[in-house]
């Protein structure tokens, strides 16, 4: 029988071996941002105690190698995600910036009066957001996919919703709030059907599942990198080559010209050419050793430890009796959001804190489904690999006290 080396995992995370409020710290706030292996930790400061410099540019040393690491991570990246070509990968701050991105430069491109725009309920703000406020600009519609009570998308209800004026389909991989895994496969290629494309949020499936560009055929799909366990504020935009020829650059200025004059300025080329400015370099370093991490520990092993720990809660939740389980999708990732019996979650996450148990109250940027939901909040929970069973336990019985406290 496989044995899961949650040990040496454990060991490879500094951050978890603290005290918080006089107990050992458990971390369950995963899918807000998870924790970074000394690996990534030591890649970043390397980049800084050997390579620092800016890249692209220089005909020095250090710019050769800086260049030659931040470009090789491109190319890492594309195999991670088994895209077609290293032009289709862009780096950004994150999947709020590669949505904004292309909501901008598609919008202006190819959104006008008149035209839809079809995301689903279950959205998070940033795939919301940009697209409604585009809409407003180009005078579109932004129009919702509804779900079922259990978290899953209403595939009937989409299909109906697809009609000639849908210009994009934006909808998430996996659900922060509901965990729920939506069956992107079976959207883009109805999508595709009537040539529209789709935009895949993957900020909550990459670290989970994985992804493949190949496999998924969609036109565009966004991550950030600290919910991989490499740092903030470096992310990805894929999307495919012909949608990334024809639409405008999102920022002006250095790195995305080819030639500047002080009337005409020539763009660079994929994908320097929504690159502008200097880069997240560090960021780069750290997102390829997070991604020689993910690849170390294996997607499928990392996929069936995490169902294991989604079971375990689920099963000791349910036998609690009156804590209502906020997503019940056949396919989840590794979250539970819940509500304690009649107590308000913002109370139960400060008692749970107490503790020393990190878990997340509140809408989870996700008004638009709490509203569907008629509920307040929700309590969210979610693991990531270095997680166990004996965690969740500890958060049973801080439920337990919560419930005590203001049964
Ligand atoms: N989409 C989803 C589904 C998310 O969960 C998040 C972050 N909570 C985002 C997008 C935005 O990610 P970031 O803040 O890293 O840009």
């Amino acid at each position: 029988m496989e044995i899961f080396p949650i040990q040496k995992i454990r060991e490879d995370f500094p951050i978890l071996h603290q005290m918080v409020n006089n107990h050992p710290l458990v971390y369950f706030d995963n899918a807000a941002s998870t924790q970074k292996p000394i690996q990534v930790i030591k890649a970043i400061s390397g980049y800084y105690e050997t390579d620092n410099c800016n890249i692209h540019r220089g005909v020095h040393f250090l710019s050769h190698r800086a260049t030659e690491s931040f470009e090789g991570t491109r190319k890492m990246v594309q195999r991670f995600i088994n895209a077609a070509s290293s032009n289709e990968i862009i780096f950004t701050k994150g999947a709020t910036e590669s949505i904004n991105l292309v909501a901008s430069s598609f919008g202006k491109k190819y959104i006008s009066s008149g035209d839809e725009v079809l995301i689903s309920i279950m959205e998070h703000h940033s795939n919301i957001v940009p697209w409604q406020q585009m809409c407003i600009e180009q005078n579109a519609k932004v129009k919702f996919i509804p779900i079922h009570e259990n978290g899953e998308l209403d595939m009937d209800a989409f299909r109906k919703l697809v009609n000639e004026k849908t210009k994009l389909i934006a909808v998430t991989h996996a659900s922060n709030v509901l965990g729920t895994v939506n069956p992107v496969k079976e959207i883009i290629s109805y999508a595709h059907s009537f040539n529209i494309p789709v935009l895949i949020d993957g900020a909550q499936s990459i670290s989970h599942l994985g992804s493949d560009m190949h496999d998924l055929d969609c036109d565009f799909y966004c991550f950030s990198g600290h919910k991989m366990y490499a740092p903030m504020g470096i992310g990805i935009l894929y999307g495919k080559e012909k949608y990334l020829e024809a639409i405008p650059p999102y920022q002006m200025g250095g790195e995305m010209i080819k030639t500047v004059h002080k009337d005409t300025t020539t763009f660079n080329d994929l994908p320097f050419k929504f690159e502008a400015g200097t880069p997240n370099v560090e960021g780069v370093y750290g997102l390829h050793a997070a991604i020689l991490y993910l690849q170390d520990l294996g997607m499928d092993t990392i996929r069936k430890y995490e169902t294991k720990l989604l079971d375990y809660a689920t099963n000791k939740l349910t036998a609690m009796g009156d804590i209502r389980i906020i997503g019940t999708a056949k396919e989840k990732t590794s979250l539970i959001s819940f509500l304690p019996g009649n107590v308000h979650p913002y109370d139960a996450g400060v008692i749970i804190d107490k503790m020393g148990i990190a878990v997340r109250t509140g809408h989870h940027c996700a008004m638009p489904l709490i509203e569907w939901y008629k509920i307040p909040a929700t309590v969210r929970a979610s693991f990531a690999f270095y997680n166990t069973m004996e965690e969740i336990d500890l958060l049973i019985e801080a439920i337990i006290k919560v419930k005590n406290i203001f049964g």
